[in-house]
């Protein structure tokens, strides 16, 4: 069992006074290359990160199977709220327990109620349960924490109550725990590439079809290495700047006559101009891009890979604007260092930056991003290297 994995497990002794049933955790990720195609019905080919979210689940007992404070915390919970309770819920980082309920509330716990409320939703049956959490994805910086609380439940409680729901749908299940239950709008990638990753592999996923492949990518065995860097640029613009993207390839994919602009041809794109033009053409030369990267994987060809990674920045820089100084500095930085490819990753306008890079040069490419951009005054960066991961896994 991993240490983050040994989290939840101790957080159940301590709540519940007994041993969880089901062990299962489910990893962050990181795009790779594939930026603002998904939402155009094109490609994307993330890898997962070792952070994890970690759940270990079990029957609701007796109420000698609670501790005392939790049995008092629940109990005045109880009597506030009059929603049906469906089970109880506890956050070792938070150190809060929670009803399960299908109600929003706001936290933490609306995660996982997403996720029993959409397996609900589907027909499943969610008997009593209670649960507890722990993870080491950090929140909010563009590793997909969310994906992973949401991943790890689905995972634990498909094993737990034995409803053989295949990776895919349980994906997809998570995805609309997001998207209606928490509220938040997002694609398909994260909750994929959370559950359907593989150690030392990439996710191919066809956001179209919803079509997925591994990917070779052994960075190890080529003494490679990736490194993010959460630029902590705070990205409030990024909702408008967002949307407006969208709109416009909307436009420009109309323009064309093409449902989506991953129909469009380089060719074809002469026949727009301006903003239209431009955003149109990252996503054109993106789409493209993923599918060379992934044929680069499959030869571990990681000199074409990095190559491509380089041209994807550019593009996103050039044509889509959705770069900041912070992720130009430390993609400049990546090449100075001989690192054969960096690229922002995620939507872009602040957020985190990647670059692989040779294991033996990632911390001095990490000092000197740390002084160059405390020179300019920059935010405090934070930087993570890992290895592509193993996604979400039932371990006991
Ligand atoms: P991210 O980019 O990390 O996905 P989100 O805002 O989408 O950021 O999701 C972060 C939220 O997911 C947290 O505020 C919390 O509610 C939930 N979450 C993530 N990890 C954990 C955890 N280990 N324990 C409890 N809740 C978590
Ligand atoms: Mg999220």
């Amino acid at each position: 069992m991993r240490p983050i994995e040994q989290r939840a497990v101790q957080a159940y002794r301590e709540q519940f006074l007994e041993e969880p049933a089901i062990i299962a955790s489910a990893p962050g990720r990181v795009n790779l290359i594939g930026e603002h195609t998904d939402y155009n019905g094109g490609f994307v080919l993330p890898c997962a990160v070792e952070q994890r979210v970690a759940v270990a689940v079990g029957a609701v007992g007796h109420e000698s199977g609670l501790n005392q404070a939790t049995a008092s915390t629940l109990l005045s919970q109880l009597a506030f709220g009059s929603d049906a309770v469906q089970g109880v819920l506890y956050s070792a980082d938070f150190r809060e327990l929670c009803p399960l309920t299908g109600k929003r509330t706001g936290s933490w716990a609306d995660y996982p109620c997403g996720v029993v409320w959409a397996l609900t939703a589907q027909g499943h049956e969610v008997p009593l349960f209670r649960a507890t959490f722990a993870g080491d994805v950090p929140l909010g910086s563009g590793l997909s924490s969310s994906a992973a609380i949401e991943a790890a439940t689905a995972l634990a409680l498909d094993a737990f109550f034995h409803l053989g729901i295949s990776g895919k749908d349980l994906a997809v299940l998570c995805q609309q725990a997001e998207n209606k239950f928490v509220g938040v709008n997002s694609g398909i990638m994260d909750q994929y590439a959370s559950l359907l990753s593989q150690a030392g592999m990439a996710l191919l996923i066809d956001c179209r079809t919803l079509e997925a492949e591994a990917v070779p990518l052994d960075l190890a065995a080529a003494g490679l290495t990736l490194v993010v860097c959460d630029t902590q640029v705070p990205r409030e613009l990024s909702a408008t700047g967002y949307n407006a993207r969208r709109q416009t390839c909307e436009r420009a994919a109309h323009a064309l006559g093409v449902k989506d602009l991953r129909d469009a041809h380089v060719r074809d794109l002469d026949r727009l101009s301006g903003e239209e033009l431009k955003r149109a053409r990252h996503v054109v030369t993106e789409n493209a891009r993923v599918l060379e990267a992934a044929e680069a994987l499959r030869r571990d060809d990681f000199v074409e890979f990095g190559r491509l990674m380089y041209a994807s920045h550019r593009s996103l820089r050039d044509d889509y604007e959705v770069s900041t100084p912070e992720l130009n500095a430390f993609v400049d930085l990546a090449a100075q260092f001989r690192a054969l490819g960096a690229r922002l990753t995620g939507a872009g306008f602040g957020g985190c930056a990647i670059a692989l890079i040779k294991s033996e040069g990632a911390q001095a490419l990490v000092e000197s991003v740390r002084q160059h951009f405390a020179g300019r005054g920059f935010p405090r960066p934070i930087f993570y290297t890992f290895q592509p991961a193993a996604g979400a896994e039932v371990v006991r």
